[in-house]
């Protein structure tokens, strides 16, 4: 296996090996909560497929599963922060990105108080 095949961190939690604090799952989507957290919510809503490795790739290639997690991240927005979130990708090193396996960011503020500007990407 080369290094580029390793199986990704969202990979790992997908099969189980690694445990997360999982919040919803269906047959194509799984979401949990980040490791790091940068907003009192922050959610990671990823795709099971693990062949694309940014939210370009993805919108050519499965476009319906990029609408599966928009809409998988409102449904955890209204869940755990009342509906109003900030939805974030990263594409690339330079802007921030660390796992080569696409996931949207779902940030919130919890059911009160305000998400701050550097909510991510700080
Ligand atoms: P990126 O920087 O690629 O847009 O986002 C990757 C995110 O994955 C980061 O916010 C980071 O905290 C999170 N992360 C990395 N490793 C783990 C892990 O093992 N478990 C969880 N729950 N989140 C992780």
């Amino acid at each position: 296996m080369t290094e580029e095949s390793q199986p990704t961190v969202f990979s790992l939690i997908i099969d189980r090996k690694i445990p997360a604090d999982i919040v919803y799952e269906n047959d194509a989507v799984i979401a949990f909560k980040d490791i790091n957290p940068k907003a009192p919510v922050h959610l990671l809503v990823v795709p099971k497929n693990p062949a694309f490795r940014n939210v370009s790739e993805l919108a050519a290639g499965d476009p319906t599963i990029l609408a599966e997690v928009v809409r998988v991240a409102k449904e955890l927005a209204t869940k755990f922060c009342g509906g109003e979130y900030r939805l974030v990708f990263n594409e690339g090193e330079s802007a921030g990105q660390t796992v080569f396996h696409v996931h949207a960011h779902v940030l919130g503020s919890g059911l009160d108080g305000a998400l701050t500007e550097g909510s991510l990407g700080d």
